[in-house]
């Protein structure tokens, strides 16, 4: 496949994960909550494995010191969610005065879109690498474009009109696919050194929804979630051991 057609094709895969993680909402709802969270411990085992493994690796390579910019990755999504969560969650520092629930599912839906067009520059950098690099990467979004989907869907749905939230919802799982053809309009002009450093902002884009998004919603599952999280490092490992040059 070549870089342009692999970058749109993974990008709509990623998208179609958001999708279908909002189609298992509205279609299956309890059976979703209740068995989500081996999927979310599944993805986050995998992620820490795609950026342990891979991205940090590789951006060492390319930049020589990726530590900073992991951190500046990592921090970059911490601040995006706690707006998000901050602009949208307490009543108490914002008194709109017409239907404060329409407004708040508009600051999640900013946060998830810009999040998602974050996905997609990322599936962008890694192909700039290369392939292997590239499939890794996307496979890290596409992992946990479902239970974003999920939660994407079951927050919106919560405060706004059902076909206002489906809406929504499609255009957060668009988001992807445009920031790829974002990624493809300028990457191809960088150093090698800046890509370095965007794909150790990537790794640390990883290490954030890893360990904060998805990990956090899987302690009260117990041992079946500690076997999911290892079965997905196991199995990125697994993985590793075929696609490496
Ligand atoms: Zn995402």
């Amino acid at each position: 496949m070549g870089q342009t057609f692999s970058i749109i094709f993974y990008s709509v895969l990623a998208g179609l994960a958001t999708i279908s993680g909002m189609i298992m909402v509205i279609l299956k709802e309890e059976w979703v909550l209740r068995n989500s969270r081996h999927v979310h411990s599944f993805a986050a085992g995998l992620i820490l494995g795609i950026a342990f493994f891979h991205l940090f690796p590789e951006s060492l390579t390319l930049t020589g010191n990726p530590m900073t910019f992991i951190f500046t990755g990592f921090l970059i999504f911490y601040l995006l969610e706690h707006m998000m969560v901050l602009h949208s969650g307490s009543e108490i520092h914002y008194k709109e005065k017409h239907n404060p629930q329409h407004t708040k599912a508009m600051v999640m839906f900013s946060g998830l879109f810009f999040h998602s067009i974050l996905d997609g520059l990322i599936i962008g950098v890694g192909f700039e690498i290369d392939s292997t690099i590239g499939i890794l990467t996307s496979l890290g979004v596409i992992m946990h474009e479902f239970p974003e989907g999920v939660t994407t869907y079951s927050l919106l749905v919560n405060k706004i009109k059902r076909k206002l939230a489906f809406n929504l919802s499609i255009a957060v799982a668009l988001a992807t696919p445009i920031g790829a053809l974002i990624s493809l309009t300028f990457l191809g002009g960088l150093s090698e050194t800046t890509i370095g450093v965007l794909l150790a902002m990537a790794g640390g884009s990883f290490l954030y929804i890893a360990a904060t998004d998805l990990i956090p919603e899987t302690h009260e599952e117990g041992l079946t979630s500690v076997i999911a999280l290892f079965s997905g490092v196991l199995f990125l490992y697994i993985l590793s051991q075929f696609v490496s040059k």
